[in-house]
């Protein structure tokens, strides 16, 4: 399906979510990941432009996607990118108070889209969040980026490597620079859609 991409509201707190309407997808990752560049490529420019904004890097940023006849038919949600220099016990630590009764509470999120560099070795952080979601048995795709930068023996290391790191085996190498992988995440986003 074609989407348009409208701006609905950037929430510092919980009582500022947009009414839950129809299944939302959330976008994770620490800062530099490629967030923006990702959204940009799911959603297009106004979407990344919004969540880069100064002031609005520390809300949830949520967009609607409307199909040809302005129905809406999805929402994302972009989480403000966790921070890579420290490491905190748990991420709700760092991460502001609202993030978390987000992800645990959140009647209609449907699916976190947890973004991880495909150049690096899994990170704690990372770790910590895909266990979170594990645990709260939360929808989630662990999507590997910048994966353009990588040989394909890079690739197919790296990608085994975060699987074990992470203990998981959904995840999704992709490459907003290239377009590769988009597809496949928009399969599975259009799934949650479909499913509900
Ligand atoms: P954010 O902080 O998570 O929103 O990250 P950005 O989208 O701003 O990207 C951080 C940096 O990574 C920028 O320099 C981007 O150009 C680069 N980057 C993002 N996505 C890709 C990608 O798919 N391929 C490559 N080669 N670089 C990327």
């Amino acid at each position: 399906m074609r989407y348009t991409t409208q701006f609905l509201l950037s929430a510092m707190a919980p009582e500022q979510f947009p009414a839950p309407s129809v299944p939302e997808i959330a976008f994770l990752g620490r800062s530099n990941v490629g967030k923006s560049s990702l959204l940009n490529a799911l959603a297009g420019e106004k979407a990344a432009k919004v969540s880069s904004t100064p002031g609005r890097t520390r809300a949830i940023n949520f967009f609607a996607l409307l199909d040809e006849s302005e129905r809406r038919r999805l929402v994302f949600a972009d989480l403000p990118g966790y921070g890579y220099a420290k490491i905190s016990k748990s991420i709700s630590a760092e991460w502001p108070k609202f993030i978390e009764p987000y992800l645990a509470e959140r009647e209609v999120l449907g699916l976190c889209v947890c973004l991880v560099d495909s150049n690096i070795p899994p990170q704690p952080r990372d770790k910590q969040l895909v266990e979170w979601l594990q645990h709260a048995e939360r929808e989630y795709v662990v999507v590997a980026t910048k994966a353009d930068r990588l040989s394909g023996n890079e690739r197919t290391r790296n990608m085994a490597a975060l699987k074990k790191g992470l203990e998981t085996d959904a995840i999704v190498p992709v490459s907003a620079k290239t377009g590769a992988g988009i597809k496949e995440l928009w399969a599975r986003i259009e799934a949650v859609r479909a499913e509900s």
